[in-house]
């Protein structure tokens, strides 16, 4: 989809996420499904919200962590990450404006992309218009980089993790400990026909996952840099 496409997409997710601040809810989690390899029915990417009256546990870990780095270093870990990234480049598939698009060293799915800003920014509705319009060129920009790389239409699961609605009793976190990004996990592995799959003993028996070492994530961020022309239209 072309960043003029996308835009209203962006103003729909954060109008959903703004009308949910006054609901009884603690979370809400936006993403987007694309391809049957990953369940969708539809040839476009999917969306759905899903809000619950707790935090799911893989958000409700990260504000844990954020909230350990902040007490021991009084800093933010996705701010020093993001600059850490920008400054060793090795990992790095694009840049606009502020944001930064990595394939995160610690990746499970091959090509998996974190998407976060460089300013400390917790939530949709804080983001600028500028910011909103760049968000948007590097959406199309890491969704088309996809497309190129097998040429096909990329199958990905896409969420957006942001500050909750409402912080649950016994935290000890603010909203504003949340630093937004955008979590890709692709399913392909080395073709539009062989993909990746969490089975057997490893991850569903014992719940420990693991990187393919197949997968050099460098590597595969430097696939995905170097797939930017728009030659692939599925
Ligand atoms: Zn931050
Ligand atoms: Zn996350």
């Amino acid at each position: 989809m072309s960043p003029t496409l996308i835009i209203p997409v962006i103003e729909a997710w954060t109008n959903i996420y703004t009308s949910l601040q006054s609901s009884p809810y603690s979370s809400c989690q936006i993403f987007e499904n694309k391809g049957a390899a990953v369940g969708c029915s539809n040839p476009h990417p999917h969306c759905q919200v899903w809000t619950t009256s707790h935090i799911p546990h893989e958000p409700l870990e990260e504000f844990h962590s954020l909230l350990q780095y902040r007490q021991t270093r009084q800093s933010c870990m996705l701010c020093d990450y993001a600059a850490l990234e920008l400054q060793k480049k090795e990992r790095i598939v694009t840049q606009k404006g502020m944001w930064v698009a990595v394939c995160p060293y610690w990746a499970i799915w091959p090509f998996e992309v974190l998407l976060l800003p460089t300013r400390h920014v917790s939530s949709l509705p804080d983001l600028s218009k500028q910011e909103v319009a760049d968000l948007a060129e590097i959406l199309s920009a890491v969704t088309i980089r996809y497309d190129n790389l097998f040429k096909c239409s990329f199958p990905y699961s896409m969420g957006i993790h942001q500050a909750p609605l409402r912080i649950p009793d016994g935290e000890q976190f603010d909203k504003a400990i949340s630093h937004i990004h955008f979590h890709f996990y692709p399913v392909l592995l080395r073709s539009p026909t062989v993909r990746k799959f969490l089975a057997g003993y490893i991850e569903f028996l014992v719940s420990l996952l693991i990187v393919d070492l197949r997968c050099c994530v460098s590597r595969n961020a430097i696939s995905l840099r170097n797939k930017r022309q728009i030659d692939f239209v599925y």
